[in-house]
């Protein structure tokens, strides 16, 4: 599975490595793509955040793409989102915002990289078809809050997985984050 990590203006390197090592890992075949500006008219100025489905839909499609902003996103009808993504298509985005542990009173580099990586997985999941799980340690369980991030894991529970496999879509969970 080729995909491209499209970061969305200045996102952090150390962020965007570790990303790209570890899906590297997880499936097989990852760029790292050149930052590109974050487009303006997806700005809501009295919300003071970035409209999630603009920056998707203005993302390319050649291959999975998945964006990477460091601002508050939005979508319909949620206050913030942690990312969103294209069901069965090929676009998604995670913020890293409010993943930030120095938000929570954090400071744990470690905790932040884990925390991007299962919103990667999460939403790039859905991307290759999966819906939001049951499994509270599934990392396609739904996220309300940083809290539930922070208590599933980053892989996807054996249901998940075998959705994953009918579609020939091959994961591998064995590297130790
Ligand atoms: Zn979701
Ligand atoms: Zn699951």
């Amino acid at each position: 599975m080729k995909i491209a990590i499209q970061p969305i203006g200045f996102v952090n390197q150390k962020v965007l490595g570790f990303l790209k090592d570890a899906l590297s890992e997880i499936f097989g075949d990852v760029v790292l793509l050149n930052p590109i500006e974050i487009p303006k008219e997806c700005y809501n100025k009295d919300r003071r955040q970035y409209f999630s489905t603009c920056i998707l839909f203005r993302l390319g499609t050649l291959s999975v793409t998945l964006a990477v902003i460091e601002h508050d996103i939005y979508a319909n009808n949620l206050n913030f989102v942690f990312g969103e993504a294209e069901l069965n298509g090929k676009r998604a985005i995670i913020s890293l915002y409010r993943l930030k542990p120095e938000l929570y009173g954090q400071k744990n580099d470690y905790l932040f990289k884990l925390r991007a990586l299962k919103e990667a997985m999460h939403e790039l999941g859905h991307v290759f078809g999966l819906k939001h799980c049951d499994n509270r340690h599934c990392v396609m369980f739904f996220s309300n809050s940083i809290v539930d991030t922070d208590i599933k894991d980053w892989k996807y529970c054996k249901d998940c997985l075998n959705v994953l496999a009918k579609k020939n879509i091959r994961v591998n969970q064995d590297l130790v984050v």
